[in-house]
């Protein structure tokens, strides 16, 4: 299952090569791998970003690192809309980690709970099952990544899987949304996920809820 073509490890930060790509892009899929799922607590280790063309680049996060200048330049670049399976996540992470609110944003799972109702499968592994028929192995997840400069294949290998679906999934995604007249609904719900991740990072929860 191991497929490392395409695939590049980038210390700290994408390459000026790379960076510059990735630039012209008019969307790059992304996704992140922590310590656990509170940013406070739990730092970031890699970064995964992947084009159009299937490029998939990793990039390991040295601790205590708070800055990646390349990297945060295009999540901020209001011409590239990045796209990620659970924005409200990753989103958190890069605005704690490094200060920037990362803009425009695609979140296929949010689309995903507004195109598929007649599931209650959100999760990346059934998503790219059903809309693209492969099988994620999703067993590298719950592993350590805190060794940041020695990560194993396997690792690395699950990381490059978890964005190289994710712009064919928007496609299809978006198909579904505007089929069911949604699309606009999606794109507002895309828009207040800053303010999902400020409650986040600010320990709110629930505050829509009516208890
Ligand atoms: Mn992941």
């Amino acid at each position: 299952m191991t497929n490392l073509d395409d695939f590049q490890v980038c210390e700290g930060d994408l390459d000026e090569e790379t960076f510059k790509r990735y630039q012209q892009a008019d969307v790059l899929a992304v996704d992140t791998e922590t310590m656990g799922l509170i940013p406070q607590r739990d730092r970031l280790c890699l970064v995964q970003v992947c084009d159009a063309q299937g490029l998939v680049t990793a990039i390991p996060i040295a601790k205590g690192q708070t800055t990646a200048p390349y990297l945060t330049q295009l999540m901020e670049d209001q011409k590239i809309v990045k796209i990620f399976h659970y924005a409200r996540f990753d989103v958190a992470q890069f605005q704690h980690t490094f200060g920037v609110l990362t803009q425009p944003i695609f979140c296929t799972k949010i689309a995903s709970k507004l195109a598929r109702t007649y599931t209650s499968s959100h999760g990346l592994k059934a998503l790219v099952q059903e809309l693209e028929g492969i099988e994620l192995d999703k067993s590298s997840q719950s592993s350590d990544w805190g060794n940041v400069s020695n990560l194993s294949l396997e690792q690395l290998s699950y990381a490059a899987n978890d964005v190289r679906y994710l712009i064919s999934l928007r496609e299809k995604l978006m198909e579904m949304l505007g089929r069911e007249e949604r699309l606009e609904l999606a794109y507002r719900c895309f828009q207040c996920l800053p303010v999902f991740v400020d409650l986040d990072l600010s320990h709110f929860k629930d505050i829509f809820q009516h208890k």
